[in-house]
């Protein structure tokens, strides 16, 4: 588990748990999108459950070393060639449990179920069965572990769960079996029931450094610009990157060969990608800087290339909600926006610009940016809320029109 890259204080604070042999049964994984939490889980599950865990000092640990912890630290591994190691690798481990969104629809005999939350049907059916005694057999929870080692639950999107799926978790809490272990997976840890929440050992991920973005990136076949500009505009999460570079036709002959037909129709289809978007955005933004354009113009580019990052978003994952895939599309696209304000200002200060996207607009005062800024992170904030889409977008433009040009 110490080859996950950029969370050296996440893998401290579980390689610290896992030394004092007293395991917390259930565990919360927060942060961000893409930065390795599943992984973790993961690979934290395949340690505990390997049937000959590798354990040296941490001064032995090589590109694992982990700086937070002392040199004499020992540091636990799955062995990765153990029966149990295998299992894991392959995803059939018997004590190892995946929930997940791709879940919903096998629970849900109506077929009614949208594919967009964790209903009380899939907590039952994949881990706390039927709440009355006669059925308590049936629930996988409840089960004996196969390889006598305990057993592991991981549920990703764990902010996903309904009310009464959460309420029905937090039952099995109270009282966990010996040996069963939960390990939620989320973003937004505030959604989960405070009552949940206090019953859990919180773990923080952290944004992941752009350079270890970049560097995964370049691994992958990016070039060196493309690395750049897809980890400085995701923010610190891989896993976002690697999605839009995935989506990214203009790749390298050796990486297309390894693209499926299927999928490069599809990516021919969709006429645009994240660098296109960048640079409509940037065109748009520099003509509202400028007098040459309005607002009207910024909102329809963002509102469209919104549109068309949820066509794709739905074309990877068919179980995603249009609407919230168009949210995702709005908020990625005020995330881009961001960034231009933010080099405008660095541009300013003088500070380096890690890859510039060529812009007309050279500089911008700092009080224009910071207002900018704060208007940006005010429309993420009432997005989340689920304002109107159209309204919003409306609004935030005329208030950056207003705010560049000075008619406030
Ligand atoms: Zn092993």
């Amino acid at each position: 588990m110490l080859d996950i890259q950029g969370q050296p204080r996440a893998l401290a604070h579980l390689q610290r748990a896992i030394h004092s042999g007293r395991l917390a049964s259930t565990w919360i994984f927060a942060g961000p999108p893409g930065v390795g939490k599943f992984k973790t889980a993961v690979a934290m599950a395949k340690t505990c459950l390997c049937d000959q865990p590798i354990r040296r000092p941490n001064r032995e640990a090589g590109d694992g070393h982990l700086a937070t912890l002392p040199d004499d630290f020992v540091l636990t591994q799955p062995c990765g060639t153990c029966e149990s190691c295998v299992a894991v690798e392959h995803g059939t481990h018997p004590d190892l449990h995946l929930v997940s969104r791709q879940l919903i629809r096998y629970h849900d005999k109506s077929g009614k179920s949208k594919g967009t939350t964790l209903s009380i049907q899939v907590i039952r059916g994949e881990i706390t069965g039927d709440d009355s005694e006669d059925h308590r057999v049936e629930a996988k929870l409840y089960k004996r572990s196969q390889r006598n080692r305990g057993k592991w639950f991981i549920i990703d999107e764990a902010d996903l769960m309904e009310l009464p799926a959460q309420n029905s978790l937090l039952k099995a809490l109270e009282e966990p079996p010996p040996g069963s272990y939960l390990i939620m997976i989320t973003a937004s840890p505030g959604e989960l029931l405070s009552t949940i929440r206090s019953r859990s050992q919180i773990v923080l991920f952290a944004a992941l450094p752009a350079v270890v973005v970049a560097t995964a990136l370049q691994q992958r076949g990016a070039t060196t610009e493309q690395a750049q500009l897809l980890a400085r505009l995701s923010g610190g999460s891989l896993g976002r990157a690697l999605g839009w570079f995935d989506q990214e036709p203009s790749v390298t002959p050796a990486r297309a060969t390894k693209v499926s037909t299927v999928a490069k129709t599809q990516a021919e289809k969709v006429s645009t990608d994240v660098f296109t978007w960048v640079r409509h955005l940037t065109a748009v933004l520099d003509n509202l800087a400028t007098g040459r354009g309005g607002s009207v113009e910024l909102a329809a580019t963002i509102h469209r290339q919104a549109e068309e990052y949820a066509q794709r978003s739905m074309q990877r994952d068919p179980l995603a909600s249009k609407d919230q895939a168009t949210r995702d599309g709005v908020a990625v696209m005020l995330g881009f926006v961001a960034t231009w304000f933010d080099d405008r200002l660095r541009n300013r200060v003088g500070a380096e610009v890690a890859v510039p996207v060529p812009s007309s607009v050279h500089a911008m005062p700092e009080s224009i940016v910071v207002e900018c800024l704060r208007i940006g992170r005010g429309a993420e904030v009432q997005l989340d809320a689920n304002a109107h889409v159209g309204l919003l977008l409306a609004a935030t433009t005329t208030a950056w029109e207003q705010a560049m040009t000075g008619s406030v």
